[in-house]
């Protein structure tokens, strides 16, 4: 999914405008083999693990629906590319719905919310009532012009804990910037756009019902705009396009979240570009092991994760202690029983949270099928 640094997995449109951190190498992800997905049943032979959730194959993880910023929607109707037909074709007939669709986003209805709030743990993945309007026989047909949530997602983490923390952290900078973005637009657009005033989990007696939001409402938000809907996030688009870095950086500093997320996302890609573990170390506590056939089957960071540590290695893993440096723990074992611990596999361990600092006792509870915050969490 990812190119071959950071800013390649962010949409040229603000892609451009982002500073010198996303030159940093990208973090390939492939172990979310999304054209044979990985959260589809393949059975045993395949590496299912007891207790592994399945996603359905004609959903996968696009059970979820984006919320996307005014400018992306503009960019995909200012793209050309027959290939986003069906894409185009799907958000105009979004936006005729009126649902969910305001000066700054064209999201879920409301009542969409709710149900993918309670539906998250056991729905995702799997519930058709969940499934993305922009999923075209397993594609998504607007691709290029995804949200944060949409570009950040992945349900398997080469990095494991820390490869989740990372992307995560991308999301959460991704949001603020989509958030920012789409305000800054609508208001150099026409000051005078206003935003829905009812909370996105409160549902009106329309939203209930499945119907559009009452006529003086939406037109208190869109004004003059309505039915020009189009029109408006093509505006934005040019707008967004046509941002100086200095305009950039001013509405980026006014966003306070923003700056604390990007500081936050450099030290989660330095923590896995660079993997440093602690001198002490022990097997998490929270890892809740299940005996499987050959080892013990745990899930550090995601329901989502199944890892099998087989019953050697978990036997050498037994005999690390809190107040002994790993180091020391490993070359004894090495020179009383001749087992050595890879470089590599101890890496793994660590970036997985299997290996904890003891004072650190690894993620608070592994994420219950949590999709990266739950793709929209
Ligand atoms: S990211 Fe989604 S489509 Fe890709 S392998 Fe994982 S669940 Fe399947
Ligand atoms: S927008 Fe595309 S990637 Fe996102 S949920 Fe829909 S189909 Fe999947």
């Amino acid at each position: 999914m990812a190119g071959s640094t950071l800013r390649d997995a962010i949409p040229p449109v603000y892609g451009r405008l982002l500073g010198p951190l996303f030159d940093a190498p990208a973090i390939p992800e492939p172990r979310a083999t999304c054209d044979d997905c990985a959260m589809c049943d393949k059975g045993p032979a395949a590496g299912a693990v007891a207790g592994d959730t399945f996603f359905s194959p004609d959903l996968k993880c696009c059970t979820y629906h984006p919320t996307l910023p005014n400018f992306l929607v503009g960019a995909l109707f200012a793209d050309a590319d027959p290939a986003l037909h069906e894409g185009r074709r799907r958000v105009r007939a979004a936006i005729a719905r009126r649902a969910g669709v305001s000066p700054e986003w064209v999201g879920p209805p409301r009542k969409y919310r709710v149900l993918l709030e309670a539906g998250r743990v056991r729905g995702f993945g799997r519930a058709r009532a969940l499934v993305c309007p922009y999923l075209d026989s397993g594609r998504c047909s607007i691709w290029r012009h995804r949200e944060s949530v949409c570009s950040t997602f992945y349900c398997k983490y080469a990095g494991g804990a820390k490869g989740k923390a990372f992307w995560m952290a991308q999301k959460h900078v991704m949001a603020g910037v989509e958030a920012a973005l789409a305000r800054w637009a609508a208001r150099a657009v026409d000051p005078g756009l206003r935003e829905p005033e009812v909370p996105l989990l409160e549902l009106t007696a329309e939203d209930l019902d499945d119907l559009p939001p009452r006529d003086a409402e939406y037109a208190a938000c869109f004004g003059a705009w309505v039915g020009r809907e189009e029109e408006l996030y093509v505006a934005c688009h040019e707008r967004v396009a046509a941002m100086t870095r200095d305009e950039f950086a001013s509405v980026i500093e006014a966003a306070e979240p923003v700056a604390s997320r990007l500081v936050e996302l450099g030290v989660h890609h330095q923590a896995l570009a660079q993997p440093s573990p602690t001198p002490l170390l022990v097997l998490s506590p929270r890892l809740r092991p299940t005996k499987v056939d050959g080892g013990y089957a745990v899930r550090p960071y995601s329901s989502y994760d199944a890892l099998v540590i087989s019953d050697d290695l978990h036997a050498v893993l037994s005999e690390l202690r809190p107040d002994v440096p790993a180091a020391e723990t490993f070359a004894r074992l090495e020179r009383e029983h001749g087992v050595v611990m890879p470089p590599e596999l101890l890496l793994e361990l660590w970036n997985h949270e299997i290996l904890v600092p003891p004072e650190a006792p690894g993620p608070a509870s592994p994420d219950p099928a949590s999709p990266v915050g739950a793709r929209g969490t």
